[in-house]
C-alpha cells in the first residue's frame, strides 16, 4: 500500500463520527458498520445462527442440510411431506411465506444426474406443493425452478433443489426494492404445520380432502 499519509488510513472508516455530529442518538455512536441493510429482528430464527445449516463442504453426508434434514422428525426439520425418493421442505431463507423447496433424498448436483424415478417424483411433488398451497394460501400464482451451480444463484449447488414460491399481487412491495429486507407473516414451523395437514394422505388434514379434488 502506497500512500503518501500514512496515518489517514486510520480515519476512513464512515462510522468514525465528524466533530460536531456526535450525539448519543446518532448510529455513529454506536458500534458496527452501516452497510445499506434494513434490520427485522426475528428472535426465532436465533437456531440457524450458527452456520449449522450451511454445507460444510459439497460432499454428501452430514454436512450437507438436504442430506441432513431427512434424518430429522419432520418438526425439527421442518419437512413437509416425504415420498419415495423426494421429499418437501420449507426453505429457512424464504422470498414468500410458504416457499418450500423439493429435494432428491440422493445427494445429487446437476438436474441431468437425477434417475428417472426421481425426476418424475420431483416433478409430482412440485404439483402437490401448487396443490396444497393454492388450499391452504390461495396464491396468485407461483415461481418454479432450480438455480443449477454457484454461478446461478444457487445456495447449497452440491444437492439439487427445486423452489415452489408462492406469488401474491402486490408481494413485491416497497421492502425488497428499497429496504432490502423481506417481511413474513408467518413462523416457519407454523407454515410447515399447516401444509403438512393439508397434504394429501395427511393422518390429520382437515383440507386434504379438498387437494385431493382438485387432482
Ligand atoms: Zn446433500
Amino acid at each position: 500500500m502506497s500512500t503518501t499519509d500514512p496515518g489517514a488510513g486510520a480515519a476512513h472508516d464512515d462510522v468514525v463520527a465528524s466533530p460536531g455530529t456526535s450525539g448519543t442518538d446518532r448510529p455513529g455512536d454506536l458500534a458496527g458498520v452501516p452497510d445499506g441493510f434494513e434490520r427485522l429482528w426475528t428472535p426465532h430464527r436465533m437456531a440457524y445462527i450458527g452456520g449449522q445449516d450451511k454445507p460444510t463442504d459439497a460432499d454428501a453426508g452430514p454436512g450437507c442440510p438436504f442430506c441432513r434434514i431427512p434424518s430429522l422428525p419432520d418438526e425439527d426439520g421442518l419437512v413437509v411431506a416425504r415420498g419415495e425418493t423426494a421429499y418437501v421442505v420449507m426453505n429457512l431463507y424464504p422470498y414468500n411465506s410458504g416457499h418450500v423447496l423439493v429435494c432428491p433424498y440422493r445427494h445429487v448436483a446437476d438436474y441431468t444426474d437425477l434417475t428417472g424415478d426421481e425426476v418424475v417424483e420431483v416433478a409430482a411433488l412440485t404439483q402437490t406443493a401448487m396443490r396444497v398451497l393454492r388450499a391452504v394460501s390461495g396464491p396468485h400464482g407461483f415461481n418454479l425452478g432450480m438455480n443449477q451451480g454457484d454461478v446461478a444463484g444457487a445456495g447449497i449447488a452440491a444437492h439439487l433443489h427445486q423452489h415452489v414460491v408462492p406469488r401474491w399481487g402486490g408481494d413485491s412491495n416497497f421492502l425488497p426494492i428499497v429496504g432490502r429486507s423481506r417481511a413474513l407473516p408467518e413462523l416457519l414451523g407454523d407454515t410447515r404445520a399447516r401444509l403438512a395437514a393439508a397434504w394429501p394422505g395427511a393422518e390429520t388434514g382437515g383440507t386434504s380432502a379438498d387437494v385431493d379434488a382438485k387432482g
